[in-house]
Order: C-alpha cells, then structure tokens, then sequence
C-alpha cells in the first residue's frame, strides 16, 4: 500500500469520463490531472478510505479510488473520491479537500455490475467502521480542513 499516509491533498473537482457513477447511486468526484500528477508515483492503486470536504463545508467519511484511467489507454492515474453523504446538486469546480488514512484493498476486475456495486458497498462499510476509530476521528478536526487556503504539507 502507500508509504506515506496520512496523506493531504487539495485540488479541483473536475468531470470525469463519464463512467456513470452516478447512475449506480455511487459519484465520485474527480480531481484534475494536475492534483494526480502530483500524487507519489510508488502509491499503490486501488481503494482507500479518509476524510473529504468540499469548500469549507462539513469533512464527511470518504472512499477513494486511485486507479488506471482507460480513457487514456491506462497511461495515466484518476484520483476518484465518493462522499459518503448525500449532495443536493454537482460540485464540479469547486475544491476538494481530502485526507488519506488507509488501505482498503487493490484494484480488481468485476464479472458483473452486481458485484462492481456490492464490493463498492463493502468497501463504504469497512471504511465507515475504520473512521470511527479515535485515531482515524481526530484527523477529522485537522486544521487542513478549515484553512483552505494553506497547501497540503505531507511529511
Ligand atoms: P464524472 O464522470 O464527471 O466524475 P460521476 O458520475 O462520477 O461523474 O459524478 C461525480 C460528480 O457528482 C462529482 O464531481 C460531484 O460534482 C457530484 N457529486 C454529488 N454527490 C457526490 C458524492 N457524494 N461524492 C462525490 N461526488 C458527488
Ligand atoms: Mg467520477
């Protein structure tokens, strides 16, 4: 998995390849190739869960995927982040900021739809059970949240 988390980043949501996501009742935000760029090359894809906040609203429990984006024949990493609350509309423009805390699983291949959702599912739950530990809440209060002009420092 990834050496170094917790990991911080800040970066602007903008439309992705058009997965539909949404219409499996699970969006994900994703950020520009920028903000992927600038990502450690030796993390290791797959599903990770964290903190989000978009703007200066509520930080709410997220899962991430980093993975290969086959729009660009899997050339290139996307950095996909769902919210794990409800939004009353799209948020694309806006900043997204995130912490990282942990590794869920790697990236596999789905024999179907049902499965692709229902481990999606799985992964939501083990992520929610992971963030209410104590050491996963406090992350929640970090000042990167609330200062959004200041730029993510990883250690
Ligand atoms: P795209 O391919 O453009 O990323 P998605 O189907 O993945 O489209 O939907 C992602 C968009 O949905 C986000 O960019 C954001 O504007 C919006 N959105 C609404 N609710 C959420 C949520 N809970 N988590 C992530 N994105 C959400
Ligand atoms: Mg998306």
């Amino acid at each position: 998995a990834m050496r170094r988390l917790p990991y911080f980043c800040r970066g602007e949501v903008v439309k992705g390849f058009g997965r539909g996501s949404k219409e499996l009742g699970i969006p994900t935000a994703n950020f520009s190739e920028q903000v992927v760029e600038s990502f450690p090359s030796d993390i290791s894809t797959g599903v990770y869960y964290g903190w989000a906040c978009v703007g200066n609203g509520d930080v709410h429990k997220m899962v991430l995927s980093i993975g290969w984006n086959p729009f660009y024949k899997n050339i290139k990493k996307s950095v996909e982040t769902h919210i794990i609350d409800t939004f009353k509309g799209d948020f694309y423009g806006e900043i997204l900021s995130i912490v990282i805390l942990g590794y869920i699983r790697s990236e596999k291949n789905f024999t179907s739809l049902e499965a692709l959702i229902s481990a999606i599912q799985e992964d939501i739950e083990e992520a929610k059970r992971q963030l209410d530990l104590p050491e996963h809440l406090k992350l929640k209060e970090d000042n990167f949240f609330r200062l959004p002009e200041c730029k993510p420092v990883n250690h």
